[in-house]
Order: structure tokens, then sequence, then C-alpha cells
């Protein structure tokens, strides 16, 4: 049931307005199972008037060759206006998403507006270079955005994600057509509209809603989209790749799956490790890239350890996104909570031990116990596949070298985290993760955006956050002039 205060639009953002498009999909809320409101998708023709009129907004507006102070004004009066909207932007995020509305009012938008102030302030700093050429020329490399930027996020947070795109592409002098999940679109759809309010031309910011093999698939191959920049699962991640790699190569960001390892050492503080371990995979009820569904632990404190953790995944209580503050967060989607079941079952079925979960709550939504399988071998489908919900498999390790053979995965390298006392063994092993990133002592991304995120192997190509993301929506140009 639609909250009588927002309007849940089925439109598109295009050109500074909505416009109205037929219903095609249905949107769900997951923490009823009710249907909330429907949205159209985007064809190849509507697709191609975003990227039109991304294209006249640049042309019009000179955004990206304008005062870059201009810019970083005109972005910093947005992410103003968004913290203004928190409490709208966040329960058009948390009828149809898994965050709590007060928890994206706290956190995700105050956290999504730092992010696009700190991209602001790369656009009048950052500045192409001379080269180092002999006295007879003058060699300079410039640099430039690349035009219309076209983006696609995921539904796990919608706004955030919605961000990391925007933030970085905007700054560096681009416009973006950005397709949100066909699950959770309307608080990047009012983000857009802030966009225009705040003063941004009408145009640089466009949203297109629609599915993945329509849209998604439409705006990855327009001959004027001059990058994509993608969030999402390692299948969909592929099939942007080979869409690109058909349509006409393009640059693009690729920002996938993962399935980290946070491995626990003898000489740990038990106490910090517990508390970040249950941080690192309950939140959210586990969907989210960087959740630490694989713990490993020194055999000498697994034990203790896991009872610890059955007493803390006994703990949550399941809320209604609209209501709650700290409630246990719905799985997105009912066929996603069976799919989640479906892993445990068949990861039991090999031989697992369940020492909590296991099952749905009892109650309306698609809520999945917190779920800890113990007795897992490496090639278990619980230790081998993203699950995307709130399921950790516990393994022992005898040493160091065991603790690394069974943290590395074969697909994923996205995060890993370390728990131990011994400042060396965590720099000698933090060396041998192949993942994107680590964190020793603790779990999870923190406030300083800064550092850059993203995978290595099948995890991704590029990173959002950091300096890294500001450059990737621009390219060079190497000037010589003979004197
Ligand atoms: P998904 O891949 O199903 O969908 C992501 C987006 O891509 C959606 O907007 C979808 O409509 C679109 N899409 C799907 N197929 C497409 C195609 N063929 N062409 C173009 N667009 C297509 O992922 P999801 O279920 O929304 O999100 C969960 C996944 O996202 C997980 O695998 C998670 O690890 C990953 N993720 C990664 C990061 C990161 O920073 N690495 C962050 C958040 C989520």
């Amino acid at each position: 049931m639609a909250h009588p205060n927002l309007t849940l639009r089925c439109a598109h953002f295009i050109g500074g307005q909505y416009i109205d498009a037929p219903e095609a999909i249905e949107v769900t809320s997951p923490s009823t199972g009710q249907r909330v409101g429907g949205i159209p998708c985007a064809d190849t023709d509507t697709v191609d008037a975003a990227v039109s009129a991304a294209r006249r907004a640049l042309e019009t507006s000179n955004w990206g060759g304008n005062s870059p102070r201009e810019r970083l004004k005109a972005l910093h009066a947005w992410a103003d206006l968004i913290e203004a909207e928190a409490q709208t932007l966040a329960q058009l995020e948390a009828i149809c998403s898994t965050r709590p509305a007060a928890q994206v009012q706290s956190g995700d938008i105050p956290v999504t507006a730092e992010q696009i102030r700190f991209f602001a302030e790369f656009a009048d700093k950052e500045a192409g270079k001379l080269a180092p050429t002999p006295d007879s020329a003058f060699g300079f490399i410039e640099d430039a955005p690349y035009g219309v930027v076209g983006a696609i996020a995921p539904w796990n947070y919608p706004i955030s994600m919605a961000g990391w795109k925007l933030g970085p592409a905007l700054a560096a002098g681009n416009a973006v057509v950005l397709k949100p999940s066909e699950m959770t679109p309307w608080s990047t759809l009012y983000l857009a509209e802030l966009s225009v309010k705040a003063g941004l031309p009408a145009g640089l910011v466009n949203i297109v809603l629609g599915d993945g093999p329509v849209t998604g698939a439409a705006l990855v191959a327009h001959p004027h989209v001059a990058k994509v920049s993608f969030t999402g699962s390692t299948r969909a991640g592929g099939a942007i790749m080979e869409n690109i790699a058909r349509t006409g190569i393009k640059p693009m960001t690729l920002e996938l799956g993962g399935k980290s390892p946070m491995l626990v050492f003898e000489d740990a503080d038990l106490d910090l490790a517990a508390d970040a371990l249950v941080r690192g995979i309950l939140p959210n009820a586990g969907q989210f890239c960087v959740s630490g569904s694989r713990i490993l632990v020194h055999e000498s404190i697994a034990d203790t350890l896991a009872k610890r953790l059955v007493e803390r995944f006994k703990a949550p209580v399941p809320g209604d996104m609209m209501e709650t503050t700290d409630g246990f967060s719905p799985i997105i989607s009912d066929r996603q909570m069976q799919r989640i079941d479906a892993i445990v079952q068949a990861s039991r079925a090999q031989g697992a031990e369940l020492l909590v979960g296991g099952q749905r709550f009892d109650r309306q939504g698609s809520y999945y116990r917190p779920t800890l399988l113990a007795d897992v071998n490496k090639s278990n489908p619980a230790v081998t596949d993203e699950i995307f919900g709130p399921v950790a498999t516990f393994q022992t390790f005898t040493d160091e070298q065991e603790a690394m053979q069974l943290a590395a995965h074969a697909t994923y390298g996205l995060a890993a985290g370390l728990f131990t006392r011994d400042l060396s063994r965590a720099l000698r092993l933090t060396r041998q993760l192949e993942t994107g990133t680590v964190w020793v002592n603790r779990y999870g991304r923190s406030r300083d955006h800064i550092l850059p995120t993203g995978g290595w192997k099948a995890s991704g190509l590029g990173k959002d956050l950091g300096r890294e993301a500001y450059l990737a929506n621009r390219r060079t140009k190497s000037v010589l002039i003979d004197l």
C-alpha cells in the first residue's frame, strides 16, 4: 500500500521533466509483499530521447567547459537540497527497498550529500599536466569530460549507488543518463528532480526506468553514450561487456559481485572481532557487495567465536522498512529469498552443519533468518556462490598458509577483513590477498571517501569513490606543439 503523502510516478525524468509512460513493471514492497506501484520500461526511442536531452544540456549550458567553480557551486547546492529533502527521499526509498527509512535519512543521505561535495571539490583542483618534452617543442596532457555517461545502478542502496555514479560524472563535466533498478526506482527519480531545483541545467541528469535486458541494454549500446558506469552482479557485468564488444567499444567501469572473507586469528580482540563479523554480514540482511559471507577462524578460538555468533545471529527482529529504526531488513523479493534458501539447503545436502537460521521468518514479507553454516568444504555452494543474503559460512584454519588458501576465491576479489593484534602479520597477509580492499580490525567502509572501492578479478573493473572515480570520468588528450 502506497504511503498517502508519496508520489510514486510512472514516468521517466528526461530534459528536466517527468515524462509519463504506461506501466510495464510492477513494484512491490519486500516488507509486506504487497504491490506499491508500477513503472514504465524505456525502449530504444525513450533511451535515445534521454541521451539527446543530455547532449543538448551539455551544448546549451557548456557544463563541462564553463568555469569549474560554477559546477562546484551547483553540485554543493544540490547536496544541500538532498539533505533538506532527506525525509521524502528516505520514504521514497524505503517503500520498495530493504533499507529502513530512518537509516536512509540519518545515514545514506548525509553520506551521499557529503560524497557529492567531495567530488565537486575535484572540479576546480584537478588539472592536466605539462609533458617533459625537448626545448624545441611544447607538450601537454589536457583532460576533458567524455560527454554523456550511461550509468546503471543496483537495488541494494539506491540513493548511495546513484550518488556514486552521478557525483564524479557530473563533477568531471559530463551529463548522465541513469537507470536505477526496476525494483527501487523512486528515490533516484526524485534525486534527479532535486538536481534541477538546485540549479543544475535541465537535461544534465536524466533517469530512464526499466529492466536490464531492454532499457539497460539500450543505454549501454547507444552510440552517443561515451562511457558506461555499472554496479550490479558479475553476470550482468559480463552481459554488458558483451554488449559493448558487439555494439561499439567504449570505456566502462564495472562494480560487481563478491564473496569476501573475514579472517580471525588467535591473537585477535574477540569482542571487537565478534562485533565486526556481525556488522560484516547482517546489515541490509547481507545484501551488500562487500558482505563478509565467509568467516574463517583459527581453530583455537573457533568454539568460543561460533557460540557468540550463534547468539548474535538469533537476535535480529524483522521490521517494516517504513516504520522501523533498527529492524532487520527483508530480502528484496520472494524469488530472491527462495534462491537463498535453495543454496542453504543444497549446502546442507552437501554436508554443511546448520549452526543457526536456515529458514524464513514466519511473518509477511520476505524475511530470512540470519544463517551460519559450518563444516563446509571449498566446493560447497555456500562457499562458492554469492548468496546476497544473511548467510555466512564458518570455516577453521590451523595456520596462516591455510588461512590464505581458504581466503582466496576462484572468481571474486572484492574485499577481505583481517583480525589480529600482530601488525607484521596484518601487513604480510594484506599483500597476499587478491582483493580490491582489505580492512584490518574493522569491517566495512568509513566516511573516508578518498579511498577508492572496487574489485579485483571478476569483482570488477575500475573504481568508484576516491580520486580514481573522478579521473575515470575524464579522458586525456596529448598535445605536442613544435616551437
Ligand atoms: P543485477 O546485476 O541484477 O542488476 C543491476 C542493474 O543492472 C539493474 O539496474 C538491472 O536492471 C541492470 N541490468 C541487469 N541486466 C542487465 C543487462 N544485461 N544490461 C544492462 N543492465 C542490466 O544486480 P542487483 O541484483 O540489482 O544487485 C546485486 C548485485 O550487485 C550483487 O551481485 C552485488 O554484489 C552487486 N553490487 C556490487 C557493488 C560493488 O561496488 N562492487 C555494489 C552494490 C552491489
